[in-house]
């Protein structure tokens, strides 16, 4: 089975070729504009899209080495996401499926970013069911059990901010530039977590807060600049491992919290937040600890690829889940629908 895959649910355009649950080709153009304006800008994703999708397309197949003539479906990105971006996506899926005459199957983002474990990779392990996944990324933070590949139940989520947010927002706060993420986790390799210390929110459950972090990260800033305005620039570094280490330390309580409850020790991550060195290195140490058993996906399976969306286009297509001409991108889209 030749599945092609399309994600363009934010700011990459991503098409994959898999040969059954093998990843043969995973090109990701990522959008540079939105750099200058510190967030993404919707209406300038969708236009990028549009110019990225086709030769994307044709990328990935040169790549696979692979003829459109030999594939068996097209899988795509039904949501959640920018509708604009969704849109690009979901049309060109739609129109390629027909044009081809093969069938289409729509895909949940967030169960891609799950399900990306499942890629066939020899640097990866397929989580055992049932397993727990811890789903941090740009626009969401979920504690979700899974216990067969289509059949989800989250446990617990974020009441404001996603933690990929907390990132770039604290990292906006510091100056750096979007997304800021990527840039903390850099500098915090080189400074001191318990330099300086920040709230930890009390949230009941397996719910989680992070935007009372980022005004405390912001009031901190405020204070000491006006005692000395090179105190970001002095300090960087230590400031990128203190708001690492609180975010990582609320990450792991939740989990140590969920595991106990459940009773289930494999625990998964995903989405662009599991690229952090600060989270991968608290699950292995968990793995000594308390005897989990961790799984952490690839780099290039973290943030959006559409990888992660063939994956879940193979499983799909093998039990027959398919998608009619008539469907529509969904900006907000359930995990569980
Ligand atoms: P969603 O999947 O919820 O729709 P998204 O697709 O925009 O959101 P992803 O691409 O999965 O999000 O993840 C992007 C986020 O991951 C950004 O907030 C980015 O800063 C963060 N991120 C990426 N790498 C790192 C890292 N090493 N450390 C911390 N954060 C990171
Ligand atoms: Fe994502």
């Amino acid at each position: 089975i030749y599945i092609l895959a399309i994600e363009s649910s934010c700011d990459d355009t991503s098409v994959a070729v898999l040969k059954n649950d093998i990843m043969l080709s995973n090109v990701v153009a990522s959008q540079k504009i939105h750099e200058e304006y510190g967030g993404v800008v919707p209406e300038l994703a969708s236009r990028a899209h549009q110019q990225n999708i086709v030769p994307v397309t044709y990328q990935a197949l040169a790549k696979a080495n692979i003829d459109k003539k030999q594939l068996s479906a097209i899988a795509f990105t039904r949501g959640p996401g920018l509708l604009g971006s969704l849109l690009v996506g979901t049309s060109f899926a739609k129109s390629l499926s027909l044009a081809l005459e093969i069938p289409l199957i729509e895909v949940n983002h967030m169960q891609a970013h799950i399900l990306a474990h499942f890629i066939k990779d020899e640097n990866m392990n397929a989580p055992e069911f049932p397993f727990l996944a811890l789903t941090i990324s740009g626009g969401h933070t979920q504690i979700v059990k899974v216990k067969d590949y289509f059949d989800m139940e989250i446990l617990g989520q974020t009441l404001d901010d996603a933690v990929g947010e907390a990132f770039d927002k604290s990292a906006k706060i510091l100056g750096l530039p979007y997304p800021g993420g990527p840039l903390i986790d850099q500098y915090a390799a080189m400074g001191n977590p318990h330099a300086f210390e920040f709230p930890k929110p009390n949230v009941k459950d397996l719910n989680f807060s992070f935007s009372g972090l980022k005004t405390s990260i912001l009031y901190f800033i405020q204070k000491e600049t006006s005692q000395n305005p090179d105190f970001i620039t002095e300090n960087l570094a230590d400031i990128c491992a203190s708001i690492q280490f609180t975010i990582v330390h609320i990450l792991m309580g939740k989990l140590k919290k969920v595991v106990k409850k459940t009773g289930i020790k494999n625990i998964a991550i995903g989405g662009g937040v599991s690229a952090n060195s600060g989270i991968r290195k608290a699950l292995k140490d968990a793995e000594k600890e308390m005897g989990w058993n961790t799984y952490v996906p690839n780099f290039e399976f973290c943030t959006d690829n559409a990888g992660m969306i063939g994956i879940v286009g193979y499983f799909k297509y093998k039990s027959g889940q398919f998608a009619k001409q008539d469907t529509s991108a969904k900006a907000r889209y359930n995990l569980t629908s």
